[in-house]
């Protein structure tokens, strides 16, 4: 069976978040089960392919408008990451930087799907199933069944796997010209509140569609940004498959990014070395708990509340704690975080950017780690945590909920608060305080969590699953 992913991020190639994460382990696990699965992405001007062995496979053009635009389809050689990755470059639209936040960004990702079809069709490439990720590549399901030139592409099964319901890439309807031709009487399939609407179109037109936790599906029902109507009326097709930890980059045992190694039975002591040694590089007290938070400074994450959060864990005499925090966005929320530093010099530091290296030591020397989000389809953060022995704290949402059984249930092994708010969150912080402030509790916690199970292998199998009854 041939599945091809298509998607704007996949790590190492280039990673905003959780779903570079996903594309860059899935594939892998899905072919260790005997799927042809590959990967295509836009190309973008990064270390990734400039370091790489690229071969161009295919070159070809189409029109967007009135704009005439050539491709080049790049394959990196011999398939070191474990799949078949083929970029598209387009001079001029997928040949920058940055993944997001141009403002040409809607004809960037029609080009990016146009292309894709073109190349597919003049290679007569037949793919069983296209497996579409998150909204960019949301028209795919559409162009394959009712655009003129592509609908040879109709009988190919579609799965829109959902990784972030918030983005829908929204477009006017005078972007509707850039798309190629397609049956006019359809384009209601493309419509939502007025709009172009990828990622509705997207839920209309495929066989199947499915989130990154169960939890999120129920969750979309309700709440999807002003989509839970059609996705209730469209709920027959929704799966909730779990994601899972790509064993070999997120592993304690053999991640070559931490300062000391460690497995299960020897995390008391490869901990304590992985902690002394970040804290004593970043000048905070290594004696006392350490607290950390990763993310995107974004209201999904619950990053505005961070500094709040903060100040009433540090002005609690009873509370000893450091705490550090990587991230970056929203520069209110960055300003806040700074104007702390200078207040709680020794117990507090940040990085402000993205810093994947910093991540992984992260984990690793971190006691706690906090998630307050307000939305999180999955989580990978609290997973990653999991593996290197450190003990979510987490609000019960989405994927969070399904990955974090509170310490209070039979077999728990993590802290889980109800709601978003600042004295829920304190509060949680000060429980797993307080219980691990005794360290036969802190081991047996670690024990529990590192014995968990979120490999890719039970997941992938899922995929496969619903490819074949697709
Ligand atoms: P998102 O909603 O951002 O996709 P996920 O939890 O699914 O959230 O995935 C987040 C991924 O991004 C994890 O691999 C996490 O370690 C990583 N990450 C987030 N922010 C940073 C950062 N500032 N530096 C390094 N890695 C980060």
């Amino acid at each position: 069976m041939l599945v091809i992913h298509v998607s704007v991020e996949c790590f190492p190639l280039a990673k905003v978040g959780g779903l570079a994460d996903v594309l860059g382990a899935l594939p892998r696990y899905q072919r260790k089960f005997g799927v042809d699965a590959w990967v295509v992405s836009p190309f973008y001007d990064k270390p990734f392919t400039q370091d790489r062995s690229l071969s161009l496979i295919h070159e070809g053009d189409f029109m967007q408008g009135s704009e005439h635009l050539r491709y080049e389809v790049l394959k990196e050689e011999g398939d070191p990451l474990g799949f078949p990755l083929y970029l598209i470059r387009i001079p001029g639209k997928l040949d920058r930087e940055e993944v997001y936040c141009y403002p040409d960004e809607a004809e960037q990702w029609i080009a990016f799907q146009h292309a894709f079809l073109h190349w597919m069709k003049s290679a007569e490439i037949m793919p069983d199933v296209v497996n579409c990720h998150d909204h960019h590549v949301g028209l795919l399901p559409f162009f394959m069944r009712h655009s003129l030139e592509y609908k040879g592409f109709s009988e190919v099964k579609t799965l829109f796997t959902i990784h972030n319901g918030q983005y829908q890439g929204w477009m006017n309807w005078n972007k509707g010209i850039l798309l190629p031709k397609f049956d006019t009487w359809k384009w209601g399939l493309l419509d939502w509140a007025g709009v172009i609407n990828p990622f509705a179109a997207a839920i209309k037109c495929c066989d199947a569609f499915s989130t990154v936790s169960e939890g999120y599906l129920q969750e979309l029902f309700e709440q999807a940004n002003g989509l839970e109507d059609l996705i209730q009326a469209e709920q027959a097709k929704g799966y909730g498959i779990v994601n899972g930890i790509d064993d070999l980059y997120w592993n304690p045992e053999l991640d070559t990014l931490i300062d000391k190694t460690y497995r299960r039975s020897t995390v008391k002591s490869g901990k304590k070395t992985n902690k002394k040694e970040f804290c004593e590089r970043y000048k905070i007290d290594s004696t006392v708990p350490l607290l950390a938070f990763i993310g995107r400074f974004a209201l999904e994450k619950g990053a505005d509340l961070l500094p709040q959060i903060l100040e009433h864990i540090f002005t609690n005499q009873d509370n000893k704690i450091s705490i550090f925090i990587l991230g970056s966005g929203d520069e209110r929320i960055q300003e806040s975080l700074s104007a702390l530093l200078d207040r709680y010099e020794d117990r507090f530091a940040v990085f402000f950017g993205y810093n994947e290296t910093l991540a992984h030591q992260v984990y690793a020397a971190a006691d706690l780690l906090l998630m307050p989000s307000r939305v999180e389809p999955c989580g990978l953060n609290q997973l990653y945590a999991m593996k290197y022995g450190t003990i979510p704290i987490v609000r019960k949402i989405g994927g969070l909920k399904d990955t974090v059984l509170d310490i209070t249930e039979d077999g728990g092994y993590g802290f889980v608060f109800l709601n978003a708010e600042v004295n829920e969150a304190t509060e949680a912080v000060e429980r797993a305080l307080q219980v691990i402030e005794d360290p036969k509790a802190l081991h047996k916690i670690r024990q529990r969590e590192m014995e968990l199970d979120f490999s890719w292998d039970k997941s992938a199998q899922q995929y496969i699953k619903l490819y074949n009854q697709l």
